[in-house]
This record gives structure tokens, C-alpha cells and sequence, in this order.
């Protein structure tokens, strides 16, 4: 497959882009380096079935281009992670509103299959065992965290109206708390943070009073998920959470950090107001039913809490953890 991964220098994207080249496979990767790295796509970048394409996904002419020789298309470009919401929404919806719409109206022209990556976000704070069909919870649109939820929400509708109307094949992925290796805890991303904060000796901060729940997937889980979905036909036009169902604390992923990293550091409790002002929700709980993917590929997570917390902490300790916080620039 010619496979097109925009946002592919990216956290998910990259580890994508590496199974894909070893799977044998001609990637070409559209980004525009806010977020991601070149750094992250060293394992690929000289290998001969392999193109690094820096631009938008705004650039319609340019996303048209390279979808135009592409027999499949995994869309992941967009604004990512609680922190980067509700600094920059506007900037933020549009990248990922316009984005998803260059990419499905570029597709309706020669109909390559197309996986369009949304969130367990658009289930918003419904405290529910969330699967597929789940009545979705959102807060007031004051609140900006919730953009991204309506933004994400809107991408999928047009992701299903498109293969309903103009026969596009696409697929949504409903991602959950994804972890593992080369994640920024700069914009978000609670797992990168405690690492780094264990590591560097500093106090871990847990927003609000820790009992909030998540549950984290290992990215080569979410990347064997993506292939498997891009690769069966019978996943067109539907869509599919990919994560885990093993719910724990944050207080308690703090605490199963400083076991495994062996840190000394003190867990501080940090009000959500001190990081994100007065207008701030949390989810309160977030647990993936995945029965329609285990249904559908067999598939099942393979990597547990205590696995991706020592994945990080291993690729923390080759660089340095704090990178991770976003505090030494990240090389392009
Ligand atoms: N969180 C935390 N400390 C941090 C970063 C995040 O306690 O330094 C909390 C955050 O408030 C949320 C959970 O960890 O309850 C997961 O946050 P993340 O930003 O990783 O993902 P999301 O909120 O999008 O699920």
C-alpha cells in the first residue's frame, strides 16, 4: 500500500509510520512540525519507501496532491492535549475541523480508504463504560476544553456523511489515553509528566484530588489496532474505540510511578484552577469498551500500566526527561 500519515512525525503518527515501513509498505508523511519532530521518524527517514512531506493539512492543493497517489490515508495532523486546547481554541478547532475536511473532500476524488483519528473526548465527562453507540456528556461551550470535543465529534460526522454521500472509505478510530515512548508531556499528557517529574526529582503534580480515573494504552497497541482497521474491509463506515478498560486513579498511576522509577519525590495535589483558570471541567472517568473491536480483529490490548510506565521511563532516561515537560526544545 502507497499510505499517506499526516501528522506522521508525530507520537502516534511515527510509531504508525515505522510498522508500516516494516511491514513493507511506501509511507509518505505530511507535517507541519508544531507539534511533532523529525526527530521522531530517525528509525525510517532513510529508507527508500519512506517521504517526509513538512506542510499542513490547511493546504488544500497540497493535501489534494499527495492523496491523490495514495491508496490510503491515516489522517492524525491535529491540535492535541488538554493544555494546547485551552491555550490556543481557536487555532486549535480550525486545524482540526478544516484539516479532516481538506483530507475527506481531497479523498472523494479516487476513494482511497481513509482513517480519520478521533477521541474518547467526544464521550465528554459521562461517567459511563463508554462503547461505540454511548450517549455523549459535554459542558457548557464556555468551557473551552469541550472545542476540541465538538471539533473531534463534527470530524467524525463528516467522516461518516462522506462515505454515505460520496462513497469515501473511512473508518474512526476512537482513541483513549494512547501512551508510550516519544509522547510530550508539553501540552498535557499526564503519564510523560509524572515520569519526567519522578525522574528530575520534583514533586508529581496530580490536578484536583487524584481520584479522577483513566485508562492508558501502549502505542504499539493503537498502532497493530490502526493496521489491522486499514486492512478490513468490513470496518468501512464504522467506528471503533481503541484503548484499555483497566481504570485506575491518577493517584494511583502517581504512586505505581515513583515504585517503578524508584523516585523520592513527593505527590503534590495542584487545583485544576492554579493550571487552567476558572473555567476548567476534567472527565472524571474514562474506561473503553472495546468488545466491537475485539469482536470485529480479535484484538486486545497486550501492554499494561506498569509496561508503558517503564517504556517511557526507559526512552526518558536515553534523552532527556525534561524534554518530556516540554522544557528543552525539541530539536526539529
Ligand atoms: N493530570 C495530572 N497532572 C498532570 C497532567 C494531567 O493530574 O501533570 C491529570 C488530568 O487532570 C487528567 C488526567 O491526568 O485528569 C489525564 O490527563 P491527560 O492530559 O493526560 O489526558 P486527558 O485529560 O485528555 O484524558
Amino acid at each position: 500500500m502507497r499510505v499517506l500519515i499526516t501528522g506522521g512525525a508525530g507520537f502516534i503518527g511515527s510509531h504508525l509510520s515505522d510498522a508500516m515501513i516494516r511491514d513493507g509498505h511506501h509511507v509518505a508523511v505530511l507535517d507541519d512540525l508544531s507539534t511533532g519532530s523529525v526527530r521522531n521518524l530517525s528509525s525510517v527517514a532513510d529508507h527508500a519507501s519512506f517521504q517526509f512531506v513538512e506542510g499542513s493539512v490547511l493546504d488544500a492543493p497540497l493535501v489534494s496532491r499527495l492523496i491523490g497517489s495514495a491508496d490510503a490515508v491515516v489522517h492524525l495532523a491535529a491540535a492535541v492535549g488538554v493544555r494546547l486546547i485551552v491555550d490556543e481554541p481557536l487555532r486549535s478547532m480550525h486545524t482540526n475541523l478544516r484539516g479532516t475536511e481538506n483530507v475527506l473532500e481531497a479523498a472523494s476524488g479516487h476513494l482511497p480508504r481513509v482513517l480519520i483519528a478521533s477521541s474518547s473526548e467526544v464521550y465528554g465527562k459521562s461517567r459511563e463504560l463508554l462503547h461505540e453507540d454511548s450517549d455523549r456528556l459535554l459542558g457548557p461551550t464556555t468551557v473551552d476544553r469541550w472545542s476540541y470535543s465538538v471539533a473531534k465529534s463534527v470530524s467524525e460526522i463528516y467522516a461518516f456523511a462522506y462515505w454515505r454521500e460520496f462513497g469515501v472509505p473511512t473508518v474512526v478510530t476512537r482513541f483513549f489515553n494512547t501512551v508510550g515512548p516519544r509522547q510530550t508531556g508539553a501540552y498535557g499528557m499526564v503519564v510523560p509528566r509524572l515520569v519526567a517529574q519522578a525522574l528530575l526529582g520534583e514533586d508529581l503534580t496530580v490536578y484536583g484530588d487524584g481520584t479522577q480515573t483513566r485508562s492508558f494504552c501502549h502505542v504499539a497497541d493503537v498502532v497493530r489496532a490502526q493496521i489491522a482497521l486499514l486492512e478490513f474491509p468490513a470496518a468501512v463506515g464504522q467506528v471503533y474505540n481503541v484503548g484499555s478498560n483497566d481504570q485506575l486513579t491518577i493517584l494511583d498511576l502517581a504512586h505505581r510511578i515513583l515504585n517503578i522509577t524508584g523516585s523520592s519525590s513527593s505527590i503534590r495535589l495542584v487545583p485544576f484552577t492554579e493550571t487552567f483558570g476558572p473555567l476548567f471541567e476534567d472527565v472524571p472517568r474514562r474506561s473503553a469498551d472495546t468488545s466491537k473491536l475485539e469482536n470485529l480483529l480479535g484484538w486486545e490490548p497486550k501492554f499494561g500500566i506498569d509496561d508503558i510506565i517503564e517504556d517511557v521511563m526507559g526512552a526518558a532516561l536515553e534523552g532527556d526527561p525534561g524534554m518530556l515537560l516540554g522544557r528543552t526544545p525539541v530539536s526539529r
